[in-house]
């Protein structure tokens, strides 16, 4: 069975767009584009065509590659003081003379739209509500409990490590009861450890999860996007081979893509639910 990304995160935006219509004074997101990265322009206009569905004011401040650290963080904190300004989001990658830490640390925890900031990161680790959870996580915890997929006392292997969808996504799911293996480009045997676990959570960018590897009935959420020697998008599971013998799985595209913005905008208007 499809786990369809693009079908719940349009509910979600429809839920979303009847809250934000009945209040009073409309989130606010602010979104610092700094540069010239194509892609990200592009996940950028999407951010904004997707909070604008919803009613969110959208504020989109383009600066230029040659921008110092010092502006940048200048620019934050002006948006941290303002009173209309409820959420901020500074889309990565950011040029290399800028260090992309101290801007995330510089985001107030209570903007940080995007739930970077340490301390909301910190907060998520000791089981404190964060003011905010990664996006991409948060999608897929959605997503999986949409179709009613039981979590708790699942084994989960979430293959990837980063900042943005690896470790969030393994803290996430412990929170939820799983018992949870991390792995990554050092891990040894990762096929028989694919092969053992109910829920397999592939974020790495290259194909990694192949014909045979997967247990039967198993749910295979696939994060990894890119585009393969034809050009095409592709994500790290070999779909066509995989599909067949597991119980739930999700497209490239139309997966966790389309989740990714719903869990992005739940956030932006979070302020207001
Ligand atoms: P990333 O920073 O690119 O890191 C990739 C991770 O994969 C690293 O932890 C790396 O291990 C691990 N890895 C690399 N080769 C491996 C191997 N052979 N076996 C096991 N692990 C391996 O990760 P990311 O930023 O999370 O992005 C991952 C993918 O998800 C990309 O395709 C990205 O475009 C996509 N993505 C999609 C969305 C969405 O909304 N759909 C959102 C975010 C990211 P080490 O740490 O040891 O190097």
């Amino acid at each position: 069975m499809i786990l369809d990304g693009k079908k719940v995160s349009q509910a979600i935006l429809e839920d979303l767009s009847k809250q934000v219509s009945i209040l009073e004074k409309k989130p606010h997101l602010a979104v610092i584009l700094v540069g010239e990265n194509s892609a990200s322009k592009i996940y950028v206009k999407n951010k904004k065509i997707a909070a604008e569905k919803v009613g969110i004011k959208t504020s989109i401040i383009e600066l230029v590659e040659s921008t110092t650290e010092e502006e940048l963080l200048s620019k934050i904190e002006e948006l941290n003081a303002s009173n209309d300004v409820t959420g901020i989001l500074v889309q990565l990658p950011l040029p290399k003379h800028i260090n992309k830490n101290n801007v995330i640390t510089a985001i107030s925890p209570q903007k940080d739209v995007d739930g970077f900031h340490p301390e909301n990161v910190g907060r998520m680790v000791i089981g404190l509500e964060p003011y905010y959870y990664p996006a991409t996580p948060q999608g897929i915890i959605m997503l999986l409990d949409y179709y009613n997929i039981p979590i708790e006392g699942a084994d989960v292997i979430v293959i990837g490590r980063s900042n943005i969808v690896g470790k969030p996504m393994a803290q996430m799911l412990l929170k939820r009861n799983a018992t949870v293996t991390c792995c990554h480009s050092y891990t040894k045997d990762l096929e028989n450890k694919i092969k053992t676990a109910d829920i397999v959570i592939s974020a790495v960018g290259k194909k990694i999860v192949r014909c045979k590897m997967v247990k039967k009935n198993s749910v295979i959420v696939d994060v990894g996007i890119f585009k393969d020697s034809n050009g095409q998008l592709t994500g790290d599971v070999d779909f066509d081979y995989v599909s067949s013998s597991v119980g739930y799985i999700t497209p490239v595209p139309g997966g966790v893509g389309p989740m990714t913005i719903a869990s992005l905008m739940c956030n932006a208007s979070k302020v207001y639910r």
